[in-house]
């Protein structure tokens, strides 16, 4: 790498994007990490705002000559260390090229640039009959972002994650190749699937720049039902017996009593759950119905509560629309809470649903034998638990992380459900993939990236 000063980096960087795009002096705090919670910030020679993909092709052809790695950026919601910048590197964010190209009723499509945020995605579709179903509790968040980490969430459960939700991108390789993949089509059987490989590689094999998304019909009526269980053997039954009984619910979540408190403290929500109940329970699952007639909901809605009478749940709660939004309101705020709170590690770890009950069995017995307090709340009905851990000693929260994710994978799970690899969980990925398996990847790295430039020090 050559070495640059500030004013020629801001010079140069300005020619692609233009001087008030380019931050090389100053430059703010939240530009040097993302929200992982357990990484110290890093400060880029500069972030560039680029505001189309031609720009996007000039910023990657310069990157190439100067040796400068280029680490990008959607509002850094990120929960793994993905858009922290790199050493010696440039930040290219896409928060100004936001514009919602175009949305398309007749084929139930929305084609966004990818700084454009689900907030803003969902205020071009509030109103009519459609809506973009993923929703990673992060409204900031853009659709590049989520592409990058195949971002899930609470809806996962129903529509699938976001790559299950993309159709198409627009994307510049590290060599500085623009391309389109994908289209406005529900299948294809026409060569390998570019689409799907971008989506999830965290900004390591191309800059996305465009993202073709698959649109659902908004439901018309929603019932959002609160369950408390005395233990988690019975919320995990609990799981399994209500995606047996076919209800499709849109929302299952699942809160350790102790979130669950501290959760509707941090918002000030009034849920009605007795004091008995909350001193009693150990867990409560959210289950949310959707649907288009009241009436097929409210059968359903019967349904649902006798499936969790008969897996053991103590009380059910049937939520009015103002406690519906204010809980779900609460559990997107579930991280800001533990954070709050003075969480050390957050672990995303997703398992088979039908391993959630040893899973928590190990989890409750790691919380008793180490010096490590962990809270759990998560997407329980796609198998993915959200753990909090709070540990004085960096190395006693490092055991048990370690310990919960081997036990995952024993378990037949993964690493990470959707936040991502990132730095924070790169080098549990490293210990336990195949030679092989880590092999192909950095081929399929070096033939997208072959000087290393794209997020460097990420993932792999
Ligand atoms: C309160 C809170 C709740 C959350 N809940 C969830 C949840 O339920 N489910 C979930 O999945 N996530 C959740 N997240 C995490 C986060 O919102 C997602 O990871 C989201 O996808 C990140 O989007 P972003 O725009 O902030 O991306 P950033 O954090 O800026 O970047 C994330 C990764 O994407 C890469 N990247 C960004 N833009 C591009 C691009 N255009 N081209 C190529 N690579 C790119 C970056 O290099 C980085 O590796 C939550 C975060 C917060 C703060």
């Amino acid at each position: 790498m050559e070495s640059q000063r500030p004013g020629d980096l801001a010079q140069q960087l300005g020619a692609i994007v233009g001087e008030e795009n380019v931050l090389a002096n100053d430059i703010p705090e939240a530009y040097t990490h993302d929200e992982a919670i357990d990484l110290p910030p890093v400060q880029p020679l500069a972030v560039v705002f680029v505001r189309s993909s031609a720009q996007v092709v000039e910023l990657i052809r310069w990157a190439r000559a100067t040796r400068i790695p280029i680490v990008a950026r959607g509002t850094g919601t990120g929960l793994s260390g993905g858009a922290r910048p790199a050493r010696e590197g440039i930040v290219c964010s896409f928060e100004r090229m936001n514009r919602i190209l175009s949305i398309d009723t007749g084929d139930l499509t929305a084609r966004v640039e990818a700084g454009t945020t689900l907030a803003q995605l969902e205020q071009a579709l509030d109103g009519t009959p459609y809506f973009y179903p993923v929703y990673p509790g992060e409204m900031s968040a853009t659709i590049g972002g989520n592409i990058a980490t195949n971002a899930g969430g609470m809806r996962a459960v129903r529509y699938g994650v976001t790559r299950h939700n993309v159709l198409g991108l627009e994307f510049v390789t590290g060599t500085g190749t623009a391309l389109r993949s994908g289209g406005s089509y529900v299948k294809t059987s026409s060569g390998y699937d570019l689409t799907q490989l971008i989506t999830g590689s965290e900004g390591t094999l191309a800059l996305v720049t465009e993202v073709l998304v698959r649109l659902s019909l908004r439901p018309r009526h929603r019932r959002l039902l609160l369950a408390s269980f005395l233990n988690f053997q019975d919320v995990a039954q609990a799981v399994v017996a209500i995606s047996d009984r076919g209800l499709e619910p849109s929302v299952m979540e699942y809160m350790e009593a102790s979130g669950l408190i501290a959760m509707a403290q941090h918002v000030d929500i009034n849920l009605g759950v007795s004091a008995q109940i909350m001193s009693e329970a150990s867990a409560f699952l959210m289950v949310e119905l959707e649907g288009m007639h009241a009436g097929t909901l409210d059968a359903m809605t019967a349904d649902l509560i006798d499936t969790l009478v008969s897996t053991a749940s103590t009380e059910q709660y049937l939520l009015d629309e103002h406690q519906r939004q204010e809980l779900i309101r609460a559990r997107e705020a579930a991280f800001w809470t533990v954070k709050h709170l003075g969480a050390t590690t957050i672990l995303d770890t997703v398992v088979p649903r039908s391993k959630l009950a040893p899973l928590f069995d190990g989890i409750a017995h790691y919380g008793r034998t180490s010096d490590t307090l962990v809270v759990g709340t998560g997407h329980v009905g796609d198998g993915n638990v959200h753990l909090s851990l709070f540990a004085a000693d960096p190395q006693a929260g490092a055991a048990t992380a370690k310990a919960i994710i081997d036990l995952a994978l024993e378990l037949g799970g993964a690493i990470s459900g959707e936040h991502g690899i990132g730095v924070a969980k790169r080098q549990y990925l490293l210990d336990q993939i195949e030679p092989d398996r880590l092999a192909l990847y950095r081929s399929i790295k070096a033939v997208f990236d072959p000087q290393d430039l794209l997020n460097p020090g990420k993932l792999l």
